[in-house]
């Protein structure tokens, strides 16, 4: 079953095709970083607009580079939940109108499945069930996956998400957006014991997150450094602050592995391209015996070929929609 796929929840726009949810034919990313970096962050309204200048554009590439037509697909699948609203909705209704025109089933993918779903282009013998850690932009959950399509929620942030941490953290230290990147390439340089960042948990929720305490004494440090005239190490707070991150990631991750006695784990979402993130949960795993599935760099953040993944899964439980389907800024992954 060959899958068409949309992705436009945030600042890339998306196309792909995809081969019974595991194969890529092709993948096509439109980024609007550059335009949204002279910002500091997503600009919803530009967002939206940029989405629906270059999508009719994208879905011609995706088929033109998986050597098809039309008359190949089987079946439209787009990103419909979380998002940007107005960035959704760009993707929903090309879909839904591409799906109308020829006849072809809608399959409605929430971003999160879609996240998880990218090790299953990269790891052919990975199947569920297994424990996921879903780190990204907007979200920092604890996942169970059950089976293709459902999930149960262990734990999640209860302020900020790692990404979002990462990229304030990024724009203190005079980083370009998203600064994830910048953080994890400034670290490797630096010191990761030079300040005893805290590493906060959330009382009675051991799988919980909170990530807003970390990020506040990042900028707490570097703006009484800067009331003093004194210099900093950008490399040693990068270095400081990352290593923060990963122990408070790795540390709900692991234990909530260990009490649901997890065998294979998951990592999912922009903020697993991180280097030390997966040197940590990778040695860990190594000692402990578990499996461990990462998705390639090129997956871990959005795409449309991890939303084709998913789609072809969604489509075998008879997860379609139809004319009627909406787009939802806030949605459960379950
Ligand atoms: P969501 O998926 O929650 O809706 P999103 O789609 O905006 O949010 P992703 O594309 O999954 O998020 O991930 C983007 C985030 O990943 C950004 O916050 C970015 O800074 C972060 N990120 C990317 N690469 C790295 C890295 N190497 N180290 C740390 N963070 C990173
Ligand atoms: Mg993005
Ligand atoms: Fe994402």
């Amino acid at each position: 079953m060959n899958i068409l796929a949309f992705e436009s929840s945030c600042d890339e726009t998306a196309a792909a095709v995809v081969r019974d949810g595991r194969e890529v034919l092709s993948s096509v990313i439109a980024s609007q970083v550059e335009t949204h970096r002279l910002y500091g962050g997503v600009v919803p309204e530009i967002a939206s607009r940029q989405h629906v200048e270059v999508i009719a554009q994208l879905c011609a590439q995706a088929l033109e580079e998986a050597g098809c037509t039309l008359d190949a697909i089987d079946a439209v699948a787009v990103t419909y939940a979380p998002g940007l609203i107005g960035a959704l909705l760009v993707g929903v209704n090309f879909a839904k109108g591409l799906a109308l025109a020829r006849g072809l089933p809608l399959i409605p993918v929430h971003h999160l499945r879609g996240h998880i779903a990218a090790n299953y282009l990269a790891h052919p013998n990975l199947t569920p069930p297994f424990l996921c850690l879903v780190a990204s932009g907007g979200h920092s959950h604890i996942v169970q996956a059950d089976d293709y399509t459902h999930f149960t929620v262990l734990g999640r942030t209860r302020d900020d998400a790692a990404g979002e941490a990462f990229d304030k953290a990024a724009r203190a230290l005079g980083f370009p957006y998203p600064g994830g990147v910048a953080i994890d390439r400034a670290a490797q340089s630096g010191n990761p014991d030079a300040i005893r960042f805290p590493r906060p948990q959330v009382n009675g929720a051991p799988y919980d997150y909170s990530f807003s305490g970390l990020k506040t004494a990042v900028l707490n440090y570097v703006h009484n450094a800067a009331q003093k005239g004194e210099a900093i190490c950008k490399e040693d707070v990068a270095a400081s602050f990352q290593a923060a991150v990963v122990d408070m990631l790795a540390h709900g991750f692991l234990l909530a592995a260990a009490d649901t006695a997890s065998t294979t784990l998951v990592l999912a979402g922009g903020v697993v391209a991180n280097t030390a993130l997966r040197r940590r949960i990778e040695n860990d795993c190594a000692a402990s015996g578990r499996r461990l599935y990462l998705p390639p760099l090129a997956l871990c953040g959005d795409n449309a070929a991890m939303i084709g993944a998913q789609a072809y899964y969604e489509y075998q439980a008879g997860h379609t929609a139809g004319a009627d389907l909406n787009a939802c800024a806030n949605m459960e992954i379950g």
